[in-house]
């Protein structure tokens, strides 16, 4: 076996009109995240988490902004498409796990689905991806509410 690990970080501005997707879930909340995709923090950094373990590079590289077929693309959609990178590279996901740093909304009555969704997006058994959420104690941009953060890590048996 050889164990490799990934971190992802990624942040994205609040605004009015938009859905708040997080982890593939649609979060009710008056605002939602500004992106050139749908700015869903939880997959994003979780997909850089596992790109990184896999050593297939950044999420820029692979999705760049300046690719049409990337606009407005679903967090979801977007780790369905890490997924097929991993098992291009012949990787297995052994876990990974989520933190979404955000002020509000409460989180907690969807860290579930979120787990369930990100890793049946990436073809994984359920119980692979984790997703816990924390907030800054109203320090800093997401302690304002200007926006939403994530962190990820992820160990993945990547084959020489
Ligand atoms: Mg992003």
């Amino acid at each position: 076996m050889s164990l490799r690990i990934g971190h992802g970080v990624d942040a994205h501005r609040l605004a009015e009109g938009r859905p708040l997707m997080l982890g593939g879930v649609e979060v009710p909340h008056g605002r939602g995240l500004l992106g050139h995709s749908d700015g869903d923090v939880a997959c994003h950094a979780l997909a850089s988490a596992l790109l990184g373990a896999a050593g297939l590079g950044t999420l820029g590289e692979r999705f760049p902004s300046s690719d049409e077929r990337w606009r407005d693309i679903a967090g979801a959609d977007l780790l369905g498409a890490v997924g097929v990178m991993l098992a291009d590279r012949r990787a297995t996901v052994l876990s990974a796990q989520v933190v979404v740093i955000a002020e509000e909304p409460r989180l907690q009555p969807h860290l579930s689905e979120m787990a369930r969704l990100m890793a049946r997006a990436l073809g994984l058994p359920a119980g692979t991806v984790a997703v816990s959420a924390t907030t800054t104690d109203g320090l800093g941009a997401t302690g304002r509410g200007e926006g939403i953060a994530a962190s990820a890590v992820a160990l993945l048996d990547v084959p020489a």
